[in-house]
């Protein structure tokens, strides 16, 4: 009786997990790219991340698109004196 017990609440849990969302791995906001992009930016550091579907529900970070990536870096760069 107690492994049923357990197994409905880790059920549970699994069921409030957080889905739909990554971190930006520049600046740590919680991401919500619509289903199926393959590209988001973070409206928080601009930073533009590939974007991978571990499952429909489930987006992962695959890397950085390096040309924004280094466009930002430039812009930076020229903006500090
Ligand atoms: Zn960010």
């Amino acid at each position: 009786m107690t492994s049923a017990k357990e197994r409905s609440s880790t059920q549970e849990r699994a069921k409030h997990r957080t889905t739909g969302a990554f971190r930006c791995l520049s600046c740590f906001e919680r991401l919500s790219p619509p289903k199926g992009a393959s590209l988001y930016t973070c409206p928080k550091c601009d930073y533009e991340w590939r974007v991978a579907w571990f499952t429909p529900e489930e987006p992962r970070i695959r890397g950085p698109v390096w040309e924004s990536y280094e466009r930002l870096n430039q812009a930076r760069t020229k903006g500090e004196k």
